[in-house]
């Protein structure tokens, strides 16, 4: 995927702060289009990644499994943007999976849920993206993504909601059809 041209970006940020009447020749604004480019383009820098990279990337790093017990990484920190208001997503992200064959490291995991919180993107379709492409990469027996989000969008405008927390729970394989497995989880 081509590259974003920052300069290009500036300019467009430029002409959407004067349009609000923000002063961007002052000394604490100058550079501020050129760093909101530099911003936005980097919390959407998994978008430029492309599933077919991503899979022969992670398919490399994939181990022998010894075992079927459950792998759980929990707390993904992760910040992705709201593609309705183009504002962040603070989201802790927990993914478990139980191995068949292949197994991946813990920090590999959570590098994978960075590549798909990454983007301009919604909480329910981040989720299901990090469980499919887990699926593709280790064919595990099952496997299981919940995110909880603090949408800024909710926060700092509209409802002004500060409280609620979107709660996402995505279960594919054993997850979804063993009770016992969904528990342990
Ligand atoms: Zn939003």
């Amino acid at each position: 995927m081509k590259e974003p041209d920052i300069n290009k970006m500036a300019e467009h940020y430029a002409a959407i702060l004067q349009e609000i009447g923000a002063d961007v020749q002052s000394d604490g604004m100058r550079e501020t289009p050129l760093r909101a480019a530099k911003a936005l383009v980097e919390m959407t820098e998994g978008s430029r990644m492309g599933t077919d990279r991503l899979t022969t990337m992670f398919k490399a790093e994939c181990q022998t499994a010894v075992c079927h017990d459950m792998v759980i990484v929990e707390g993904i920190k992760e910040v992705g943007l709201c593609e309705h208001h183009l504002l962040p997503i603070i989201m802790s992200i927990t993914i478990g999976y139980v191995p068949d064959k292949k197994i991946l490291g813990l920090s590999k995991l959570a590098r994978i849920a960075g590549y798909f919180a990454r983007r301009l993107q919604n909480q329910e379709r981040t989720a299901h993206s990090i469980a499919t492409f887990i699926e593709q990469i280790l064919e595990p027996l099952g496997v299981a993504v919940l995110i909880d989000g603090k949408h800024l969008c909710a926060m700092a405008r509209g409802v002004r909601d500060t409280h609620s927390i979107m709660k996402v729970n995505v279960m594919h394989g054993t997850f979804q059809k063993d009770p016992n497995v969904r528990n342990e989880f």
